[in-house]
């Protein structure tokens, strides 16, 4: 079996453990087993040379029954169906635990936008989000950046689906995609969200523990937009970031790195290797680093039965999605490892991605405070039902979030019924 149907097995099997244990209703069950559609787009595009190459877009909504699809779109060379089945499944359950009324979604397309220029990418954007037609839109399905895309995928998809449509439906329209621009609809705190939920979701963690997160370790892997945000959130609650690993190499210092540095460093480097100020180290050298925190903020499947055994840190905040794999997170927790569930770790995305959808649909502009602290206080809402699910189940805190996730599923359910 291929690395992402295991992905999409386990992403079901997470929901099947919560389905037992809530005596879900099989029918019901039987829904949040499977995409609700699968959408496969081939599409051409002319690259710089003149010469056009074929793509393979996806597009899979996975169920709806809270309000409309919602979830990223990944470019990366990896991505094949399976993945994005894997990734629209916990949208759903992500959107649930903590309370938006949107349903989940993902898309993708297998390609490597280091590869291409600027322009080349526009007409990759752009002509995939043509061949996605009726199939996206502000009341139906709404894109996101995700690993490989960022505000700029994001105005580019608004803008062509925009001039596909009439003057009619082109009022309110903007809100067919979140995470753009701030000069063209965005809204302020999107951009770091996913990094500060995180760490929202880690104060509340200590809290239970009645601790400081002062002077506390991190090691983070992946510095894109959630790491590098993650990074400084964590540093503002006085963490000390001992060390940052991403594509290009790992450096690592006990003193602590500077973020700001190393975020300049990165920019202009493409990455963090090269860091001066700092060790290098192997990967393998860094998942065994002897810290309180391990924040994987990259690509799903990086702790695995591989090395598993090697980590030695106290906490694993999941920042990516699916960057656990099952039999990993058993074993974490059979050691007493507590792992911060991705659907509530990394919600911080979706969550502003909402604020931006609702500002879109009111004409309202949110201040940075107001995006903060409502942020905040939805990550904390949710931590707090989980960990109150946890005390009562005895379970892990993934097993927790599920339930919490599904219980509202299977009320939603209940309530609406089985069409027709
Ligand atoms: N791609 C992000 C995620 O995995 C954000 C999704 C969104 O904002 O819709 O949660």
């Amino acid at each position: 079996m291929s690395s992402s149907a295991n992905l999409y097995r386990e992403a079901a099997a997470n929901v099947d453990a919560a389905a037992d244990d809530l005596g879900l209703e099989p029918t019901v069950r039987d829904i949040l087993s499977s995409p609700q559609h699968e959408l496969i787009v081939n599409f051409p595009v002319q690259r710089d040379s003149g010469e056009y190459v074929m793509f393979q877009g996806y597009r899979i909504q996975h169920n709806n029954v809270l309000g409309p699809f919602k979830g990223g779109m990944r470019f990366h060379p990896a991505v094949d169906l399976d993945e994005v089945r894997a990734l629209a499944t916990w949208m759903t359950f992500k959107s649930a635990l903590v309370r938006l009324p949107f349903g989940g979604a993902k898309g993708g397309v297998a390609i490597d936008p280091a590869k291409h220029s600027r322009s080349e990418m526009e007409r990759v954007v752009r002509r995939f989000t043509h061949s996605l037609g009726e199939n996206i839109g502000p009341g139906y399905d709404i894109p996101a950046p995700d690993v490989g895309t960022n505000a700029q995928t994001m105005a580019w998809m608004m803008d062509t689906y925009l001039n596909s449509r009439g003057p009619a439906e082109r009022q309110g329209a903007r809100g067919v995609v979140t995470g753009k621009p701030i000069e063209i609809g965005g809204s302020l705190g999107r951009a770091e969200a996913t990094g500060k939920g995180a760490a929202y979701a880690l104060r509340h963690l200590y809290g239970e523990y009645d601790r400081s997160l002062g002077d506390q370790t991190v090691a983070i892997q992946g510095f894109g937009n959630v790491g590098s945000h993650g990074a400084v959130a964590l540093e503002e609650l006085g963490m000390k970031v001992v060390a940052v690993s991403d594509a290009t190499g790992t450096v690592h210092a006990d003193r602590g790195l500077n973020i700001d540095a190393l975020i300049a460093h990165a920019n202009s480097a493409s990455g963090v290797a090269g860091f001066s100020d700092a060790e290098t180290l192997t990967t393998d050298e860094f998942f065994a680093l002897d810290v309180d925190v391990l924040m994987p903020a990259a690509l799903e499947a990086q702790i695995t039965a591989d090395n598993v055994d090697s980590i030695q840190a106290r906490v694993v905040l999941e920042a990516a999605n699916g960057p656990v794999t099952a039999a990993a997170a058993e074993k974490l927790h059979a050691g007493g490892v507590d792992v911060v569930p991705d659907i509530l770790a990394n919600a911080g995305g979706v969550i502003v991605s909402y604020y931006e959808w609702v500002q879109n649909k009111t004409q309202h502009h949110w201040s940075a405070g107001d995006v903060d602290s409502q942020l905040r206080n939805t990550i904390w809402d949710a931590c707090d039902r989980v960990a109150a699910r946890r005390n009562g189940a005895g379970s892990t805190r993934r097993h927790a979030a599920y339930l919490e996730a599904c219980d509202l599923l299977q009320s939603v359910y209940e309530l609406r019924g089985i069409f027709p």
